[in-house]
């Protein structure tokens, strides 16, 4: 059996808030529990999208909030090369192919790709490289969602893995990097769930071993809102650390003791990894964020 190695992968276009705490907890304590590594890496691929002082601000609250990582901390604004020299192979293999459709081309297109430029023929520079998706669906066995499928063809079409601005995707950064770290489990919000199997395709073609999977249910606004986009928690303040934690572990559906409420930040993560059950995350299902136990002195 491989030694369990789990990752935490935050993108620095923000700060930490009650919702990707969320996930990062629940990342950590699986890892944790497994007694696996629990690896940092920062997903810094979209420099105009970065806050300024947002990657400082992410290891601030993870370490404000006991979170603390394994090794370096890597950066896929390092990893250039690596990703360059992929495109390049797909391209030269015929996996992929220059688009240069404009934003108005792929209007109505619902973001599935009408295939447009696959027979083009066009010129890689100044244009977007997507990769061709074969007509297949991909599915896999998500240790909360349960089965998780979809037809790329139909529900991705062919995908951009460089952006016509030369900016390397997510979903291929993504794919090489856990491969390339060894992650065998990865656990993260469940707005990547249909992310999902454009990457196992990936991993398929490249290769590359299949990890776990764990997506944690959204934490929504009263009126449904996803945290995170539109709407934002605060940033996570240092000391709120151990409420929130707390908080944390309930909007993960853990049987948190009262006694918990006046712990200190590492008896509640202590008490997280002894007592950590994922399958309990599966009666949770997109909470209000409202409808969390409230914490006292706690502004949210
Ligand atoms: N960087 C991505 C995000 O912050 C997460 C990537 C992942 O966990 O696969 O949404
Ligand atoms: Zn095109």
């Amino acid at each position: 059996m491989t030694a369990y190695i789990g990752r935490f992968a935050p993108t620095p276009s923000g700060f930490l808030h009650f919702g990707s705490l969320v996930a990062a907890l629940a990342s950590y304590l699986d890892a944790r529990a497994a007694g696996g590594q629990w690896l940092l890496r920062m997903e810094d691929l979209d420099p105009p999208r970065e806050v300024a002082g947002a990657q400082a601000g992410i290891l601030q609250a993870l370490d404000n909030y006991g979170l603390h990582w394994d090794g370096e901390v890597e950066h896929q604004s390092l990893r250039h090369a690596a990703y360059e020299e992929l495109i390049q192979r797909l391209f030269q293999q015929g996996l992929a192919y220059a688009c240069t459709c404009s934003r108005k081309q792929l209007e109505g297109t619902h973001g599935i790709y009408q295939g447009t430029c696959r027979n083009a023929g066009h010129d890689p520079h100044d244009a977007a490289i997507r990769l061709r998706v074969p007509e297949l669906t991909y599915h896999f066995i998500d240790r909360v969602q349960g089965r998780f499928e979809q037809h790329l063809g139909h529900e991705s079409g062919d995908f951009v893995i460089r952006r016509r601005d030369g900016l390397y995707a997510y979903q291929l950064a993504v794919v090489l990097d856990d491969a390339w770290q060894g992650v065998t489990d990865i656990v993260r919000g469940a707005d990547l769930l249909d992310s999902t199997p454009r990457q196992l395709y990936l991993q398929e073609l490249l290769g590359l071993a299949q990890p776990r999977y764990l997506h944690v249910p959204l934490i929504t606004q009263p009126d449904g809102h996803k945290l995170g986009k539109r709407y934002r928690s605060p940033p996570l303040q240092a000391d709120q650390a151990a409420p929130l934690l707390v908080r944390a572990l309930h909007a993960l559906g853990q049987a948190v003791p009262a006694g918990l409420a006046r712990a200190s930040v590492a008896e509640v993560l202590g008490w997280g990894v002894a007592h950590w059950d994922a399958a309990c995350i599966a009666k949770v299902q997109a909470l209000p964020e409202a409808d969390l136990p409230s914490v006292s002195g706690l502004s949210l």
